[in-house]
């Protein structure tokens, strides 16, 4: 994409100060989802990086699953969308990480036996989320050949715990 169009981009994403809690700045991209060039751009932009080092698209419950969906209708691919907790009626395999207040539970289900999985979030803040989606399909015999998202909030810490991250954008 280019240099013009990224940055129409991310002008799409919308920042809301003290949303869901006080003191969280909160990136929504619903804009850029609605917009049809701001979408295609960042579809290709997350695949861009991993062309022909996948074969299956993987994102957590729910924006996640947008983009996987998005990302693997362009590159050609299988998705994978990872649930939270109780809505998988069989699941293979289960991962609880720490939220900032709590725990939640990711689980899926299916053999992964060699599939290359890129998997795709559209905010990379502390990185929990990620880590357990990497361990989720690492259970389920997947191997994970690339992480892309749309926004990383480099003052969070995920970068440390996710050096191979590829972010489209950086705030
Ligand atoms: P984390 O596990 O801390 O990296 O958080 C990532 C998940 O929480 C992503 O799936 C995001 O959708 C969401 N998230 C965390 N912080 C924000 C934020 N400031 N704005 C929008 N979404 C966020």
């Amino acid at each position: 994409p280019s240099p013009a169009a990224l940055e129409r981009a991310e002008s799409l994403i919308a920042i809301t100060p003290d949303f869901p809690s006080p003191g969280v700045l909160f990136r929504d991209i619903g804009p850029l989802l609605t917009d049809a060039d701001a979408l295609a751009t960042v579809t290709h932009a997350l695949a861009a990086p991993f062309e022909g080092g996948f074969d299956l698209v993987a994102g957590v419950e729910a924006r996640g699953f947008l983009l996987a969906g998005a990302v693997a209708a362009t590159a050609g691919t299988g998705l994978l969308p990872i649930r939270k907790a109780g809505k998988t009626p069989r699941p293979t395999a289960s991962v609880d990480y720490a939220l900032e207040y709590g725990v939640a539970t990711i689980e899926a289900a299916g053999d992964l036996t060699g599939r290359r999985v890129l998997l795709v979030d559209d905010v990379l803040a502390t990185g929990g989320t990620l880590v357990a989606a990497i361990s989720l399909v690492e259970q389920l015999g997947g191997t994970v050949t690339g992480v892309a998202v749309v926004l990383e909030l480099s003052d969070l810490g995920g970068r440390r715990r996710l050096p191979q991250a590829r972010a489209v954008f950086t705030a």
